[in-house]
């Protein structure tokens, strides 16, 4: 296969050394846990709950609200202690629902799984798909029963997982594509099942070889498995995986550049399609859906299980002792930073996600969302003070590393002097915020603080006007 990769682009040290071969472990069971209702893009979900009610670890305690919106369940058993209004690690505050542990970890009743389930309506895989509260889990947290919901004129032929993991210090994709590559490949022949698509596809950056062979031998046993499974009994039913589903996998190794994982760019080196400004990966006939949530995916469809918990990486030269951990939905910062040894004079800033486009915190007190894929404590030196820059010097570097064409350097200057419109008549709402143009810039001009300052302004307007 001819891989193509994007123009622009970055190549920021990886920094992945201290964790890319520690093994997941669990993180202790908390004692508490802070479970926003909003984790996701879209309708927060509606409590269910009231204090005093006892839950089950899987429990439903917050209802979808519309269709751009999730469920959200508990991640502990035990009793609930507060409904109201907490500190989020995505920004400002949010309605959560804080459960105290009664330690049993029990599950709830009722979560069946179904093992046939490659044979189950698409209605019905999407609708558990929601109903087990799964959105995307490298960060973007778009609901996935919508992404995988796509309109009937869309015709979609590429199903795509997301394993670049191109962020640097982050590795618990990679990990998890060691570990579990079953249940991702599981995961993805669903997504491939719900999309009627023959064509799945694992993005993975060449410099994970560990798991490329893992994701490849498990990959290389997909279309063995369906040609023999294409009709069979059951109970006195005969059942039949449709026509055309005679699925085949392939992992793609990818070119190591950043922002190799973000969906265009994906797209684009996997099938050398390109996705055009303001359009989405659908009118390619593409859809991306991150490993971890395609393991999500599988989790619910064949056990039963919500998301109640993911895999994060807790590095940095901030953290004593960094790790890949299994965590709990709504577990702490601070209650995760202490099992990784603690935080060391190093740290001057801790961000959520990787240091390119991770969310800085002022507070370790905030809990573990579904789109947490890592806790990084960066260093002085690694730290941008997005206070502290200067004026545009002109000198284009910004230009040629921009993945998307676009040309920072105005886009800045017209954010900075409020001119919102205008910035959007540059190609604003096509930056995502991928930080490619902050990281080369010499007077160190903050970029995504910008253009993220002027969609919430534009965003802001519209809501007015409406
Ligand atoms: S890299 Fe920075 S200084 Fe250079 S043109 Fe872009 S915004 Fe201006
Ligand atoms: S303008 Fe946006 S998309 Fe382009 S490099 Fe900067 S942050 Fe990335």
């Amino acid at each position: 296969m001819r891989i193509t990769s994007f123009k622009g682009g970055v190549h920021p040290p990886d920094n992945k050394k201290s964790t890319a071969s520690l093994p997941i472990v669990d993180a202790r069971l908390p004692e508490r846990v802070v479970i926003p209702m909003s984790m996701h893009i879209g309708a927060p979900a509606k409590p269910i709950v009231g204090v005093g009610d006892a839950v089950r670890k899987g429990q439903k305690i917050g209802e979808a609200q519309g269709a751009v919106s999730v469920p959200v369940h508990a991640s502990i058993s035990g009793k609930v202690i507060a409904v109201g209004s907490f500190p989020s690690p995505m920004g400002a505050d949010a309605q959560a629902v804080v459960i105290e542990s009664d330690g049993a970890d029990e599950w709830a009743d009722g979560l069946a799984g179904h093992d046939d389930y490659l044979s189950l309506n698409p209605d019905v895989l999407r609708n558990i798909i929601k109903e087990a509260g799964i959105v995307g889990m490298g960060g973007a947290t778009f609901p996935s029963h919508v992404k995988l919901s796509p309109p009937k004129e869309k015709k979609i032929k590429y199903a795509i997982l997301n394993g670049a993991e191109c962020e640097p210090y982050l590795t618990a994709d990679a990990r998890l594509m060691e570990e579990n590559p079953g249940d991702i490949i599981e995961g993805l022949k669903i997504i491939m099942a719900i999309l009627r698509v023959t064509d799945g596809f694992v993005g993975v950056e060449d410099n994970k070889k560990a798991a490329i062979k893992a994701m490849s031998a498990e990959a290389g046993k997909v279309a063995c498995e369906l040609v023999v499974e294409t009709y069979y009994e059951r109970d006195g039913i005969q059942y039949e995986v449709p026509k055309g589903c005679k699925m085949g996998v392939k992992v793609v190794p990818l070119p190591v550049k950043y922002p190799q994982g973000s969906e265009k760019q994906l797209i684009k080196a996997v099938t050398g399609l390109e996705v055009p400004p303001g359009h989405l990966p659908m009118d390619v006939g593409a859809v991306v859906q991150n490993v971890a949530t395609a393991a999500a995916i599988y989790q619910a469809v064949r056990f039963g299980r919500p998301l109640v918990e993911r895999v994060l990486t807790v590095t940095g030269p901030g953290i004593n002792e960094p790790r890949n951990l299994r965590v709990r939905i709504g577990t702490l910062f601070e209650d995760i930073i202490s099992q990784c040894g603690g935080i060391n004079k190093k740290a001057a800033k801790v961000v959520m996600g990787g240091p390119m486009m991770g969310i800085a915190q002022w507070s370790l007190g905030v809990p573990v969302v579904k789109g947490t894929s890592g806790i990084v404590a960066l260093s002085e030196r690694e730290a941008v003070n997005v206070m502290d820059f200067g004026p545009c010097i002109r000198c284009g570097r910004c230009i040629e590393v921009c993945p998307m064409g676009l040309n920072p350097s105005v886009l800045g200057q017209l954010i900075e002097k409020g001119h919102f419109e205008e910035a959007k008549d540059y190609g604003l709402l096509d930056c995502f915020e991928c930080g490619s143009c902050s990281f080369v810039c010499p007077s160190g001009r903050p970029m995504v603080q910008f253009t993220k300052w002027a969609k919430r302004e534009l965003a802001r307007k519209k809501q007015k006007a409406s």
